[in-house]
Order: structure tokens, then sequence, then C-alpha cells
């Protein structure tokens, strides 16, 4: 394994962000690789302390020579957005000096071909990072980008394009459940890392053997070692189902028995009012149309200073907020459901 220091210039003299990447070397060329980064939203964490616990069974694994594909792995894609705390609380979704979320803005190109980037030299610093990180990832077959939701269960984004050829994946990855989308108008990194091969031969795009996704490990507060601990093991099953490492002692993955959601079901249930949420339910439970989600306390101790709100259609509850308080407008929960939403939103489904 070798590791490097990235360095993006700050915009101003006498400031710059560094990172490290690691790689480790296949012993096999025509292996599938693979390129593994975290924290691209700065304070989200289960993705960091996860490549902390599979670190040891990939030296393990290159000290025994069962590394056929190349791996990259960014344990800190974003050195701009670790450093940001405004008043004593760290920012690390949106950089504090344009407003643009870390995860959107990424250049999406026509082709996998990378001298189709824009400039590396261009640019602010959050854009240049960018660029850096979709320089470092495009050509690998299996581009993982971990995150995590505000309180949720585990689950993937995953194009339409790479469905249902990455059941395997989601099995191995021993996941909740599957969002599946099909249009980024916004430049996610995950858009960034799939777009391309949307207009491009078959046998360039290789869609059978391609794995990109945006991994959502659960919620901002779910860091612990165990979650750490369970999460390498199943990004170590995925890098051995792929073939990137080898391992006999692991089983096959092949279908994955988890929901799998199009993005147009998830209801996203905007709050009527500013208050406090009282939650009726949390991430994994089910619910019926008609089901109270919340009580919204926007007048507390007068008469009809509640607001309570009901689940538009039957399915389950993906997400939920972290914080209690909202404004009206703002997004309560995913619910991911049985059919369509009538607020259904294509691209993104957050800023
Ligand atoms: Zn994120």
């Amino acid at each position: 394994m070798q590791k490097t220091i990235e360095r993006i210039a700050g915009d101003s003299d006498g400031t710059a962000y560094e990172f490290p990447v690691f790689r480790f070397d296949g012993t096999d060329k025509a292996a599938p690789s693979a390129y593994l980064q975290a924290a691209l939203h700065a304070g989200e964490l289960p993705g960091v302390v996860a490549i902390d616990a599979l670190m040891p069974m990939l030296a393990k694994a290159e000290a025994e020579k069962r590394i056929r594909g190349a791996i990259t792995i960014v344990p800190w894609a974003n050195p701009i957005g670790r450093s940001q705390y405004h008043f004593g609380e760290h920012q690390g979704r949106f950089h504090l000096g344009t407003r643009v979320n870390f995860n959107r803005g990424f250049p999406l190109l026509a082709a996998p071909d990378a001298r189709l980037l824009p400039d590396t030299s261009l640019g602010g610093a959050d854009q240049r990072l960018k660029t850096r990180l979709v320089q470092l990832s495009l050509g690998r077959d299996i581009v993982l980008d971990l995150h995590c939701d505000d309180e949720g269960l585990p689950y993937l984004y995953i194009h339409t394009s790479l469905w249902p050829h990455m059941a395997d994946c989601a099995a191995a990855m021993g996941i909740d459940a599957v969002v599946l989308w099909s249009e980024d108008t916004d430049g996610t990194f995950e858009g960034a890392s799939i777009m391309p091969y949307q207009n491009v031969p078959a046998s360039v795009a290789r869609f059978e053997r391609r794995a990109v996704t945006t991994v959502e490990y659960r919620g901002m507060l779910d860091v612990n070692g165990a979650y750490a601990a369970s999460d390498a093991a199943g990004l170590y099953r995925l890098l051995v189902t792929r073939g990137v490492v080898q391992d006999s002692s692991i089983p096959k993955f092949e279908k994955f028995a988890g929901p799998v959601v199009p993005l147009e079901n998830i209801d996203m249930m905007p709050s009527p009012k500013a208050g406090a949420i009282l939650y009726d339910v949390k991430p994994g439970d089910r619910v019926a149309k008609g089901d109270r989600l919340a009580t919204i306390v926007h007048a507390p101790g007068e008469a009809g200073g509640r607001t309570e709100v009901f689940a538009p259609q039957s399915g389950f509850i993906l997400t939920r907020r972290s914080r209690r308080i909202i404004r009206a407008g703002e997004d309560l929960l995913k619910l991911a459901g049985d059919k369509r939403s009538g607020d259904a939103r294509s691209g993104t489904l957050e800023d």
C-alpha cells in the first residue's frame, strides 16, 4: 500500500488543504478495480470509521497477495468541509464560501475520458477538489461514495442502468434498502461516476461489472465500533464478490432480499408549520395510508397549536430528521412508498 498526500491550494495565499490517498496495486490487470471515498459531506463519519476498520483487512489481503484489482481509498474526501466551523458548529455539507453543496456541481462528462475534465487549476478550491476527486476515481469499475443520512436505515442510491446488476453488491454489503434513480441535473459525485457511461458502447459501459453507489450508512450519530466493523465487513464482502480481492472464505452473494424503491416513490413530507416535531414513526417502521407520522407543535399551549401529518400512502420509513426543530416547508422524513409519490421529485431529493 502506498500513501500519497493530495494538496488543494486555498483561495487566498497562505491557505491549502490536504488529504491522504491510499493505493493498493492489483496483481491482475484484468481484475475489476475499485475506488472508495468517505466524508464528502465532511461531518458524515460512519464511512470514515468503516474505512479505518477495512484497512487492516486489505493490508492482510495484500500481504497474502490476494488483492487482484487496484484499489484507491480516500478516507477523508473533503478537507475544506472538514475545516469549516461556524459559531462552534461543524458545517460539512455546504461550502461556506459559495453556499454550494459539496456533493453537487461535479462535472458530468459525456464519456469516461479524463481529458474531458476541467483543468484542475481552474475554479475555486471546492471546484478544484471536485475535479480532482473525479480524476482519482474515473475509470474504476467500482466507485463507492460513503455518506450517511440524518437518522436512517443503511441504504444505497443506484442508477437504474446498474440494476439488477448490483443486487450482489447490495446483498454483500448487508444494507436494508436500495433507492433507484435515473436523472442527475445537479452533478452529484455518483452522477459524475455513472453518467459518463450512459451513451458509450456496451463494451465500454460494461454495466454488468460496474458498481457505482452513494452509500447512506444510517444516521449522523451512528458512529461506533460495532457499525464500523460490520460496515467494513460489508465493504470487504463486496470487494470479494466482485473479484477485486480474493478470499475463498467469503460466500458468493447474488440476490438482494430487501426493498428496491424507485426515487419517485419517496414522499419527503414537507412540514406544514414551523415548530417542534413529535415523531410517531422511526426508520424501519412500516406505515399504512392515513397513519399519523408526526405532530408539529407550532403554538404550544394554544387551542389549535398542533398540526398532525399523515401518511399519504403505505410504505416504510427510510429516514427522518435528527433535529426536532423545523421550518415550514422543510422535509420531515423519507417515506419509501409502495407507489409513486404525489409529490415525486426528480433529480436529487434534498438541497
Ligand atoms: Zn452526504
